[in-house]
């Protein structure tokens, strides 16, 4: 199933990822952005995140 993945070395942890959907994206305890564990991702919601994400560094992998 396609994931989505977040570049880190890229990301400014602004966490825009995280407000337009908590339910896949996350901050982790180190202080990191960090895909949740799922099943299935919802399309829409990590397209949304795609296109608002400031450092273009959220894309989808295999
Ligand atoms: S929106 Fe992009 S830059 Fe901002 S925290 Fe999420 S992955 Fe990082």
């Amino acid at each position: 199933m396609p994931r989505p993945v977040v570049e880190l070395s890229d990301c400014v942890k602004c966490e825009i990822c995280i407000d337009i959907s908590p339910a896949i994206f996350r901050m982790n305890d180190a202080g990191f952005v960090e895909i949740i564990d799922l099943e299935t991702y919802q399309e829409a919601e990590v397209n949304d995140a795609i296109k608002n994400c400031p450092e273009d560094c959220i894309y989808w992998s295999d």
